[in-house]
C-alpha cells in the first residue's frame, strides 16, 4: 500500500487546531472569570451601598434589630452571599445574616470589628477566593456604622465556567471535524494528482512505453512536475529511439561480424572455425544417442594449374562455383564448409551407411572432374576425397578431421578423383605427426632446438652470409628434420613460437658469429606463410634489433614464393616495415611455385633464391639450365641479386657464377653447422 503525506498532513493540522482551540477556550475561560468578578463586583457593590443606606435611616431613627434583620433577609435573593454584619460605630454587632453559603465552621461567627476592619479595606475587595465589601453606614463626616458582606466567588465561577465551557466545547469539536474535513478534501483535490502521476510512472515502468503523456493538470509545484514529467518523458522517448537505432546498427554489425568470422566471405560457407564448433556439438549429441556422423573431405586437385594459368580471379569464381554444384551433390540437412585454400569438408549427418557414403562421394568425384565452364574458360580439376566415421576417432574432433585428411591423402597418393574411407592402418603415419607436434612443445621449453647457420659465398667463394637452418634432435623420435616438423608446427599452430625461438636464438649468436668475419657478413632467417600474417612478429624483430643491437640491413628474411603470394597483401605489408628499417627480402624455392612471372614486379623483394632442383640439373638437362640462364637475367634486369641453393659441384657453382649469379650456397662451399663448430672451423 502506498504511504500517504495525508495522514501525517492531517495529523498535523489537527494537533494544530486542537493546540488553537485549548489556547482560545483557555483565554476565553480566563477572560470569562474576569469578566463576571468584575460584573460580581459591581452588583456587590451597587447592592452593598443600597443596603447600607437603608441600614442609616434605621439606625438613625430607632435602632431595631428586627429591621435591620428583614433589610439583611434580602440577601436571601442572592445565593452567593455567604454571610453579612452589621457593626455599630462602636463595634458592636447589630445584626448577622448567614446566607445559604455559610459554612459552619465560619472564622467570625463572632465578628470583631477592628480585626475586619485590620483585614479589609472600605469598599471591594476579594479575599480568598470570596469577594468581600466594607462599607461604611451613614456619612463619612458622621459615620453611623459598618456593613460587612461577604460574598463567595468560587462555586458561582467554577459554575459560570463550566456552564460556558459546555456551551463552547460541542462547537469547538464541530468545528474541529470540519475543519479536519474540509483539509481532507482540500488534501484529496490538492494530491489526487500527484497519485496519478505515481499511477502513470508504474504504468510506464511496466508497459516500457515511453511515448505515453502523464494527462495530469494539477496546481501549484504539481502543475509544474507534470510538466517536468512530460519534459522528461519526451527525452527519455528520443533517447529511447535513438538507442533502438543504435541497438539495430549494432545488431546488423554484430550479424556482419558473425558472418565474416563464422562463413567464408568468398563461398558463403561456413568456415573452418565456425564448422568445427558445429561438428563438436554434433559429435556429443551422436554419441550421447548412440549413433554416428561421417565427415567427407575433399580437395581439389589441379587448382593451382587454373591459379597459375587463369589467374587469382578465375581460381576464386572456380571455388565459388564448386561450392554450388557440392551443394547438389548431398542431401539437405548435410553441412558443406570451406576449411581454405582448395580444401572443403562435409558433414554427414544422421549415420550414413556406406552405401549413401560411397553414393555421395561418387557423385562429387564425378561431377568435380567434368569440365566447368567459368567466364570464356574451360576448367578441368578433379577433387581427391576422404571419408571418415566419428566412431573410428571415438567422437574426438581433430582426430575425426585428421582421419578423413588421411584419408583424403591416400585418394591423392592413389591417383587423384578417387575418393577412400578411412581404415585404422592409416594412423599409423599419422602417430609420428601428432608425436611430433606434441614433442615440439616440449623442445622448445627445454630448448631442445639448435640452429644451424650455413655459410654463402661470392664468386670467389669467400662467406659473404650464412642461413640460419633449425635443427632438432628429439630424444624419443632422434632428429628430426625441419622438412617434416615446420609443416607439422605450421599444421598444429606452433610455428609461430618456433619462429620466436629461431629469431631470439639468431640474435643471440649474431655477434659470436660476425667476430669471426672482418666484413660484417648478412645472416638470412627463414619464415613461413603463417609468421607473415603472425601481427606481432614485426613488433617483436624491431624489438630484437633494439634488444640486441643489431643492424638490421645484416638480416635477411627468407619466404617461399607459395607464402608469399598466396598473402600477397599482409606479405607486401609486413615485408615492405621489415625493408623501411633496412633488412633485405629473398624469395626461396624460386621456380619451383608458381609458372606466371608477373607477380615478381608486385613485391617487394630483393634476391632471388633459384631452387636448388634447377642447380641439380646443371650441365645436364637443356630445361634446367635454360631456366637457370632466364632466372638470372631476369633478376638482373629486376635489379634483384640472386642466390643459387644447393650447390655441391664445381661443374654447378663455375656454371652459375658465368651466368652472373651473385651468390652460391650449397654442400660445396659448407654444410649448416652449429656456431660451435663453424667458429672452431674457422681460422
Ligand atoms: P630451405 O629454406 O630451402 O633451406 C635449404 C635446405 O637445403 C636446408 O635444408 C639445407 O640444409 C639444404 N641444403 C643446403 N645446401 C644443400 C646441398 O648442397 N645439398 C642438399 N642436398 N641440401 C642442401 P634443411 O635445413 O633441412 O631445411 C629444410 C627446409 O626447412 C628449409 O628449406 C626451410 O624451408 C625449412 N626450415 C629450416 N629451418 C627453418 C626455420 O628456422 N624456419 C622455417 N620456417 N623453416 C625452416
Ligand atoms: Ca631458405
Ligand atoms: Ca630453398
Amino acid at each position: 500500500m502506498v504511504k500517504t503525506i495525508k495522514i501525517p498532513l492531517m495529523l498535523i493540522v489537527f494537533l494544530a487546531i486542537l493546540f488553537v482551540s485549548i489556547f482560545s477556550i483557555a483565554v476565553s475561560i480566563i477572560e470569562h472569570e474576569n469578566l463576571y468578578r468584575e460584573s460580581v463586583k459591581q452588583d456587590l457593590d451597587g447592592l452593598s451601598e443600597n443596603l447600607s443606606n437603608d441600614i442609616v435611616t434605621i439606625l438613625a431613627t430607632a435602632n431595631n434589630e428586627i429591621e435591620l434583620t428583614t433589610i439583611l433577609l434580602r440577601l436571601d435573593r442572592y445565593e452567593n452571599v455567604k454571610f453579612a454584619y452589621v457593626f455599630s460605630i462602636d463595634g458592636e454587632l447589630l445584626s448577622r445574616y448567614f446566607g445559604k453559603q455559610a459554612e459552619a465552621e465560619d472564622p467570625l461567627s463572632n465578628p470583631v470589628l477592628s480585626q475586619i476592619l485590620k483585614q479589609h479595606q472600605l469598599g471591594m475587595s476579594i479575599d480568598n477566593n470570596q469577594l468581600v465589601a466594607l462599607k461604611m453606614i451613614g456619612d463619612k463626616r458622621l459615620p453611623q456604622g459598618y456593613l460587612f458582606i461577604v460574598n463567595d466567588l468560587k462555586k458561582p465561577l467554577e459554575s459560570s465556567k463550566h456552564l460556558m465551557f459546555s456551551s463552547i466545547f460541542p462547537l469547538t469539536v464541530f468545528i474541529v471535524i470540519i475543519a479536519l474535513l474540509s483539509l481532507y478534501f482540500l488534501l484529496n483535490r490538492l494530491l489526487s494528482p500527484l497519485s496519478r502521476l505515481s499511477k502513470f510512472a508504474n504504468k510506464v515502468s511496466l508497459t516500457h512505453n515511453y511515448s505515453l503523456k502523464p494527462d495530469i493538470e494539477g496546481k501549484y509545484e504539481i502543475a509544474q512536475l507534470s510538466t517536468d514529467i512530460e519534459q522528461m518523458m519526451g527525452t527519455i522517448d528520443t533517447q529511447m529511439e535513438r538507442n533502438k537505432d543504435y541497438t539495430q546498427q549494432l545488431i546488423a554489425q554484430q550479424k556482419a561480424m558473425e558472418k565474416l568470422a563464422n562463413f567464408d566471405s568468398l563461398t558463403g560457407l561456413p568456415n573452418r572455425q565456425f564448422f568445427v564448433e558445429m561438428l563438436r556439438v554434433e559429435l556429443i549429441r551422436a554419441k550421447r544417442e548412440n549413433s554416428d556422423v561421417a565427415l567427407l573431405f575433399f580437395d581439389l586437385d589441379g587448382f593451382k594449374d587454373v591459379n597459375d594459368s587463369f589467374g587469382h580471379e578465375v581460381g576464386d569464381k572456380l571455388l565459388i562455383k564448386i561450392a554450388t554444384l557440392v551443394k547438389n551433390y548431398v542431401r539437405d540437412g548435410d553441412v558443406i564448409s570451406r576449411l581454405g585454400g582448395d580444401e572443403f569438408l562435409v558433414l554427414l549427418h544422421n549415420n550414413p551407411d556406406e552405401f549413401t557414403l560411397v553414393n555421395i562421394a561418387d557423385r562429387i568425384a564425378t561431377g568435380l572432374s567434368k569440365t566447368i565452364k567459368i567466364e570464356e574458360w574451360q576448367v578441368n580439376v578433379s577433387a581427391s576425397i576422404g571419408i571418415a566415421k566419428a566412431s573410428q576417432s571415438n567422437f574426438n574432433v581433430s582426430e575425426f578431421i585428421s582421419n578423413a585428411d588421411l584419408a583424403m591423402y591416400r585418394s591423392k597418393l592413389e591417383g587423384k578423383g578417387r575418393y577412400t574411407i578411412f581404415v585404422e592402418e592409416m594412423m599409423e603415419g599419422n602417430k609420428r605427426k601428432l608425436l611430433i607436434a606434441k614433442n615440439i612443445d616440449d623442445a622448445l621449453l627445454h630448448n631442445s632446438f639448435c640452429l644451424f647457420y650455413q655459410p654463402k659465398v661470392n664468386d670467389l667463394g669467400v662467406v659473404n652470409g650464412y642461413e640460419a637452418l633449425i635443427r632438432w634432435y628429439d630424444n624419443e623420435l632422434g632428429f628430426i628434420s625441419p622438412v617434416e616438423f615446420i609443416p607439422i608446427a605450421e599444421k598444429s599452430g606452433k610455428i609461430n613460437a618456433v619462429t620466436s625461438w629461431v629469431l631470439k636464438r639468431l640474435c643471440t649468436e649474431f655477434s659470436e658469429l660476425q667476430r669471426k668475419h672482418i666484413e660484417p657478413v648478412k645472416v638470412s632467417v627463414n619464415l613461413s606463410a603463417i609468421d607473415i600474417k603472425n601481427e606481432h612478429l614485426f613488433d617483436e624483430i624491431q624489438a630484437l634489433f633494439i634488444d640486441f643491437n643489431i643492424d638490421p640491413s645484416l638480416i635477411e628474411f627468407e619466404v617461399t614464393e607459395s607464402a608469399y603470394l598466396e598473402n600477397l597483401k599482409e606479405a607486401n605489408l609486413f615485408f615492405s616495415r621489415l625493408q623501411e628499417l633496412g633488412s633485405t627480402i629473398a624469395l626461396d624455392d624460386f621456380g619451383t611455385g608458381y609458372s606466371s612471372l608477373a607477380y615478381l614486379t608486385q613485391i617487394k623483394l630483393n634476391t632471388l633464391k633459384i631452387d636448388k632442383q634447377f642447380v641439380d640439373n646443371l650441365g645436364e638437362s637443356d630445361r634446367s639450365n635454360l631456366i637457370t640462364v632466364a632466372i638470372i637475367d631476369m633478376a638482373n634486369r629486376l635489379q634483384l641479386q640472386t642466390c643459387a641453393e644447393g650447390v655441391e659441384t664445381r661443374l654447378q657453382a663455375d656454371f652459375l657464377i658465368s651466368q652472373g649469379c651473385q651468390q652460391l650456397q650449397g654442400y660445396l662451399f659448407g654444410r649448416p653447422l652449429s656456431i660451435k663448430d663453424l667458429t672452431e672451423k674457422m681460422p
